[in-house]
């Protein structure tokens, strides 16, 4: 199958793989992981946008409703030129997988517009934005799929979206759609929830290790949502963030960078400089311009990739030096890349995807269950909860790796394989149909 962006399959075809190969090590019955191979619905859109200089563009969107038998879908929206129905597949699958290895009532889904966000005025992003609901309204929904933020979308975006969806339905229900600004009923602690999930897994891994934070170097690429917020904590402990990457490259500093002082800049101006602010003077600090390919293959305690899928691949994976990889984004480690990390006998532990990114799912949880209660949390019962399952979950899956001998993302989807067979199964299987028969 081709999209709009004239891709096949390819990163889809490799998410099954990796499915098939996790599946050994989970007690799923083979029919319900067939089911699991394909979505259950796929909503391609186009949607016409009037731009500012009066002439009409027609973006192509995506919808993916991958699995619901846990719950309603989960998953978020993506504005990128990059987007395609193999990557909003693959992402939708690895979101169901997720939704189970935290244990949240929810299914999986992903959602996407094919689009240079930073090329649209204000305008027209927001026209983009309503389009977009107004494309897919029929079939999202509180409790049939609840969207949320991804790369590139924000808030103030899905504050958008919901008003459209309100003014289709003539209902009021922030439980559509997560990652809301908190006046429109977003959730306290949902903006930094991702990168603070991933801080908990770390915090678990240091606590594992004993490691001393003033000892340990931290590289980051992709300074985003997820990014900016793991770092930003890790900084907080004292941990040393040596090399911060953007779409434009990165930069190094042996002695660490102030990260509150990179993301104030970042986030006026957009730029990534190497700075240091004090009572509003800016001062630029020495540091060394790296590409991004070259903060991956640093030698660091702690990667994390916090941008895009396939960033360690058959190419570079034999050159990656970090000791421990968290991945804060999606899909960073192709599966062939994955083999050789394990193989490699340098014992760099992954902490997977639908592990330690599943903070901003897990919160958008908490967001959901209080919309339709109608009854609001203090930031400190989110961050106690979130807490509670990213640090249960990881030595859950800690442990299932240490007694089978697995690396963390194969125990991981065992675990959710496990629980979502356990779904699926709990509507027959073919023994009890067989049996019933006979
Ligand atoms: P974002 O739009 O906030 O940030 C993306 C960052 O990546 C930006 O700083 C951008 O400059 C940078 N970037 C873009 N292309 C790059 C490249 N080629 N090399 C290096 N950096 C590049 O997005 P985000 O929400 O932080 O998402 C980042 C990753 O985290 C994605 O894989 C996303 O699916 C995943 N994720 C996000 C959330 C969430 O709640 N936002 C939850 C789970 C997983």
């Amino acid at each position: 199958m081709t999209d709009g962006n004239g891709n096949t399959d390819g990163i889809f075809e490799d998410a099954i793989r990796r499915l098939d190969l996790a599946a050994r090590y989970s007690k799923i019955d083979p029919e319900a992981l067939e089911r699991l191979k394909v979505p259950r619905a796929v909503l391609e859109v186009g949607i016409p946008v009037r731009m500012d200089d009066g002439s009409e563009k027609v973006f192509i969107g995506y919808r993916v409703r991958y699995n619901d038998t846990r719950g309603p879908a989960k998953g978020g929206i993506r504005f990128h030129p990059s987007v395609s129905v193999s990557e909003m597949k693959a992402l939708a699958m690895w979101m169901t997988l997720k939704t189970a290895v935290v244990d949240i009532p929810f299914g999986g889904g992903k959602g996407g517009v094919i689009v240079d966000p930073k090329a649209l005025s204000r305008l027209e992003l927001e026209r983009l934005s309503r389009g977009y609901m107004r494309a897919i309204a029929h079939v999202v929904g509180p409790d049939t799929d609840i969207p949320a933020p991804d790369v590139y979308t924000n808030a103030m975006i899905m504050g958008w979206m919901y008003d459209e969806y309100s003014r289709i339905s003539r209902t009021r229900e922030p439980a559509v759609i997560t990652g809301k600004p908190i006046p429109l009923g977003g959730s306290l602690g949902r903006e930094d929830a991702t990168g603070r999930g991933v801080y908990y897994v770390i915090k678990e891994i240091e606590r594992q290790r004993e490691w001393k934070p003033s000892e340990i170097t931290v590289a980051v690429q992709g300074f985003g949502n997820a990014g900016q917020h793991a770092v930003n904590l890790l900084f907080q402990d004292g941990y040393k963030i040596v090399a911060v990457s953007d779409s434009k490259g990165g930069i190094y500093r042996s002695e660490g960078f102030h990260i509150p002082s990179l993301m104030e800049v970042k986030n006026e101006s957009r730029k990534l400089e190497a700075v240091y602010c004090h009572e509003s003077v800016i001062e630029l600090v020495d540091a060394e311009r790296i590409t991004n390919e070259e903060l991956l293959e640093l030698d660091v305690d702690i990667l994390i990739p916090a941008a895009f899928e396939n960033q360690i691949t058959v190419e570079n994976a034999g050159r990656i030096r970090a000791r421990v990889i968290v991945e804060a984004a999606n899909g960073p480690i192709t599966t062939d890349a994955d083999e050789i990390l394990n193989n490699s006998g340098r014992e760099t532990v992954v902490v997977p995807d639908i592990l330690a990114n599943a903070g901003g799912v897990t919160v958008s949880y908490f967001e959901w269950v209080q919309n339709r209660s109608g009854y609001y949390w203090t930031e400190q019962m989110v961050h106690e909860r979130l807490h509670e399952i990213m640090t249960r979950e990881y030595l859950a899956i800690y442990d299932r790796a240490a007694e089978s001998g697995l690396d963390l993302r194969t125990a991981a989807y065992g675990q959710a394989l496990d629980r979502v067979g356990d779904a699926i199964e709990a509507t027959g299987t073919r023994q009890f149909f067989a049996g019933e028969e006979s």
